[in-house]
């Protein structure tokens, strides 16, 4: 499976492209900007695009959406939970300094249970839901088990865990879900982190300073 990990936008937000090369299919993960470099990786492997997945409604992760939807008419996947700070996008765009993007419309409520597949019938690889709330009330984590992959959006990441400051934040649901949805997942599984270097989950259980005593 294609797997490239492109940083987009001022935020250096990390866009997931997995493409399965026998069907061309390929969901792409948190499209939050740059989507001339997003197009040329999916050209460079002739890829199209059968679902965009996104981790939680912040610009630097949503920002791009509406124009792949535009450009690929794949459905968009977004928690729910997250539209209505995707409702006010624009005060999120005053924060950054940056112009307020194009909204898109969200076609598939991105909950646990729900899952895309791509590929052909005998040989699907599934990338299932899992909610992690808490770095905002509707993020969600990608869990990839043929892969043995998660992206994990905003919620961990090398060393650290996401900022639960900003409107909808939550300190202690950040944690529980770290602990119920992600720690379960066995030390091999890489994480890929919303920003920043991948890791995986043992480095995380053993390393990171939020997980002690967990
Ligand atoms: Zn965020």
């Amino acid at each position: 499976m294609v797997h490239e990990i492109l940083p987009v936008g001022m935020l250096q937000c990390n866009c997931s492209i997995f493409g399965d090369e026998a069907s061309g299919d390929a969901l792409v993960v948190d499209p939050g900007d740059n989507l001339a470099k997003i197009e040329a990786v999916l050209a460079r492997h002739g890829l199209h695009v059968k679902a965009i997945v996104i981790t939680h409604a912040h610009i630097d992760h949503i920002g791009g959406a509406h124009k792949l939807h535009a450009s690929t008419g794949a459905p968009v996947y977004m928690n729910f939970n997250d539209q209505g700070l995707y409702d006010h996008i624009d005060v999120q765009a005053q924060w950054l300094g940056v112009p307020t993007p194009q909204k898109t419309a969200i076609d598939v409520n991105a909950r646990e249970g729900e899952s895309v597949k791509l590929g052909a019938p005998e040989r699907q690889i599934e990338f299932q839901v899992l909610d992690t709330p808490g770095h905002t009330p509707g993020s969600i984590s990608v869990w990839i088990p043929a892969e043995n992959k998660l992206v994990a959006g905003d919620t961990l990441f090398l060393d650290s865990i996401g900022r639960t400051d900003l409107p909808g934040g939550d300190s202690q649901q950040i944690l529980r879900s770290i602990h119920d949805k992600l720690l379960p997942l066995d030390d091999a599984v890489v994480v890929i982190p919303g920003h920043g270097a991948s890791t995986t989950i043992g480095r995380e259980r053993r390393r990171n300073p939020f997980l002690q005593g967990m």
